[in-house]
């Protein structure tokens, strides 16, 4: 299994693409956040630690994100190409993921970072809806269910994520500046950053070109 390991900011559409990657053979997408909320849902011991820290906007700790992490990468035997969404989220993260591919024989293909402009990325995140029934998401610009605030999958009525409230998605940003953004460094110092512009709205365009970038 090979590891790529997707940077940009929130609201970049890093977990659209990857979903649409996830799409081809042996390809995997793992998004933290999912599983974090997945955990807040099931009212898990990790959920309910990580509950309040995701509420305000701030990054749940270390040692939990990454337990998780390890737990589902170890129980997956069958996948070619793991998309790593959201871990790691800082420069310990990445520490924490180097040890654990060198322990468990994991290699890291790339960092891919979906590069957008903040304004676009603060217009994306205001549109966003999901699906709390089914954990489909949508974009009321770029991505609409076929009726208004309802799920096209399973037809629930679709919500804004409460961290996706304009002061909590300010916090966010933030955060993710001061924290998450020395990654794109830290990857490309190690040679290992490469970039697909994220800021069109042409979701197959951005896959050919991520294709071509992580095989
Ligand atoms: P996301 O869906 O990736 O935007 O994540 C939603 C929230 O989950 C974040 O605002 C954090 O509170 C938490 N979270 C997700 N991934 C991580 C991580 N790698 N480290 C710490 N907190 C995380």
């Amino acid at each position: 299994m090979k590891i790529v390991v997707l940077l940009g900011a929130p609201g970049s559409g890093k977990g659209t693409l990857a979903a649409e990657l996830a799409k081809e053979p042996g390809v995997r997408h793992l998004s933290s956040g999912d599983l974090l909320r997945a955990a807040v849902k099931n009212g898990t011991a990790a959920g309910v630690k990580a509950k309040a820290f995701m509420e305000s906007g701030n990054l749940v700790p270390d040692a939990l994100i990454a337990e998780m992490i390890e737990e589902t990468v170890a129980a997956d035997a069958s996948t070619e190409v793991l998309l790593l969404d959201g871990f790691p989220r800082n420069v310990a993260q990445a520490e924490i993921l180097a040890g654990m591919m060198a322990r468990t024989g994991l290699s890291l293909q790339c960092a891919l970072l979906l590069d957008v402009p903040d304004e676009i990325v603060i217009r994306r995140i205001s549109g966003r809806r999901v699906c709390p029934k089914c954990g489909a998401g949508y974009n009321v610009d770029s991505l609409p269910p076929r009726v208004e605030g309802v799920c096209d999958a399973c037809g629930a009525g679709l919500i804004t994520r409460k961290d996706d409230v304009p002061e909590t998605v300010a916090h966010r940003l933030a955060v993710y500046a001061e924290q998450t953004y020395p990654l794109i460094a830290y990857y490309r110092e190690a040679g290992a950053l490469v970039t697909v512009d994220g800021s069109g709205d042409d979701l197959a365009a951005k896959k050919r070109d991520a294709l071509g970038k992580i095989r």
